[in-house]
Parts: structure tokens; C-alpha cells; sequence
């Protein structure tokens, strides 16, 4: 959990890899629909142009067939042992869906991440914000740079700018985090779950902080 540009993305791409998780960006899942043209993708589209939450149902929906996805590859023994939710849940009613949909499969949320970041440092990490349209891979201009400029590390494609991060939509998903989605928080507070990080400090140190409280709660890396 956290705000636009704490660096929930960035955590997540190592630390998945790193504790043998499914990384389940839903955001990611939202704008490869949109790139690939689907039917999710046509709904999905105008939310994400003008920063607003995709509906609840289709959400929901949409990690309910993943986690099915994921449930089969572990099945088949591939040797994943869970999944790390990155930007999801965003509301009650996709918390409580959560809940239903890992009750149903007999599993449980384990662990409940917060990266916390001043307001006031949200919109500068965001506005230079750069992403690879290939792989989803993020980088920073200032903060987390590419080994050549605007050049994807990994695959070798010219990063571009999220249509969403222009300043009136960065505004906006700001907003409707704080509203919506930042409540959220004492609901896994309450239930014990949730862990506060500190989230302005160098990536490397915030992945170590989360490490550790995965750790805490078991996981071995
Ligand atoms: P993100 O990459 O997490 O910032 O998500 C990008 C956009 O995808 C958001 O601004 C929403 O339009 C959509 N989105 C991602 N996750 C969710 C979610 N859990 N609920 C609703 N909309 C979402």
C-alpha cells in the first residue's frame, strides 16, 4: 500500500522475485489491456486516462481470474509461493473482495505493507516518472535512472511518460488515494496486519526495511 509515486512498483519488482512471489499489479494488468486492445482494456481506458478508479466489479473480477491463474501455475509446482498485491486493494469493497476471493481458496492476506512518503514529495517522484511499454519496468529520471537515458535496462526500449502522469491527473489519483484508499489502512491496522515503511529514503534501503518485515512474518527469501 501507498501513495502514487512512494514506490510501491519499484519495491515490488524486487521483492517478488525475492521472496518467490507473483508480482499482481493490477495498474499493470489495467494498462496492458489498454495497449493490447482487449475488451478489459475498452473499459478500462477512459479510468485510467483521466485518473479515476476503474469500477469495483471489474477489479475484483479481474484479480479473482488471476489469483485462479496463479493457483493453477502452483498446482502445476513451479515453485511460487503466494502473491505481492501491488496497488490493490484500493477501496472497502475490493478489500472485502480480496478477503472473499483468498477465503475461498483457503488463504489469507499474510502481511500488509505501507510505504510512507511525505505529500509534498509525491508529485516530484511522479512527475519524473519513466516507464518501459514493453516490460512495465519503472524508472526515475533524478532517482532511479536507466544505465542509458530513456533506455529500458532490461529490454532495450525507449521509456516513455505514463499518460497518467500529467499534473492534473496526478492531482486527481492524489486525491482519490486519500480519500479512498488511505482509510483503508486501519482496516489492516486494526486486524494487525499492517506494517509502516519508510519510504523516502534510497530504494535500496526501503527494499531491505520490507525484507525484513516480510521476514518477521515468516517468509524466507
Ligand atoms: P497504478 O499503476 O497502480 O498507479 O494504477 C494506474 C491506474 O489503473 C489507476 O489510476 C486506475 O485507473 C487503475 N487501477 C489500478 N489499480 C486499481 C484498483 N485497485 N482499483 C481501481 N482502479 C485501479
Amino acid at each position: 500500500m501507498g501513495a502514487q509515486g512512494a514506490g510501491k512498483g519499484t519495491q515490488a519488482e524486487r521483492i517478488a522475485p525475492m521472496f518467490h512471489l507473483s508480482h499482481l499489479s493490477t495498474g499493470e494488468l489495467f494498462r496492458s489491456a489498454v495497449a493490447a486492445e482487449t475488451a478489459l482494456g475498452a473499459i478500462a481506458k477512459g479510468f485510467l486516462d483521466r485518473g479515476e478508479l476503474v469500477p469495483d466489479d471489474i477489479t475484483i473480477e479481474l484479480v479473482d481470474e488471476r489469483l485462479a491463474f496463479l493457483a493453477a501455475l502452483r498446482a502445476s509446482g513451479d515453485g511460487l509461493r503466494g502473491a505481492l498485491f501491488d496497488g490493490f486493494p484500493r477501496t472497502d469493497a475490493q478489500a472485502h473482495g480480496l478477503d472473499v476471493a483468498l477465503a475461498v481458496r483457503d488463504e489469507r492476506v499474510s502481511k500488509v505493507v505501507e510505504i510512507s512518503v511525505p505529500r509534498d514529495r509525491l508529485v516530484s517522484r511522479l512527475s519524473g516518472r519513466l516507464v518501459c511499454p514493453n516490460d512495465g519496468l519503472t524508472y526515475h529520471l533524478v532517482f532511479n535512472p536507466p544505465k542509458a537515458a530513456y533506455v529500458c535496462d532490461r529490454c532495450g526500449t525507449t521509456l516513455t511518460q505514463r499518460a497518467d502522469d500529467t499534473p492534473e491527473a496526478i492531482e486527481k489519483r492524489l486525491s482519490i488515494y486519500f480519500a479512498q484508499t488511505e482509510p483503508l489502512l486501519e482496516y489492516y491496522r486494526s486486524r494487525g496486519l499492517l506494517v509502516v515503511v519508510d519510504g523516502d529514503a534510497e530504494i535500496d534501503v526501503v527494499t531491505e526495511s520490507i525484507a525484513r518485515v516480510l521476514e518477521d512474518a515468516g517468509l524466507t527469501r
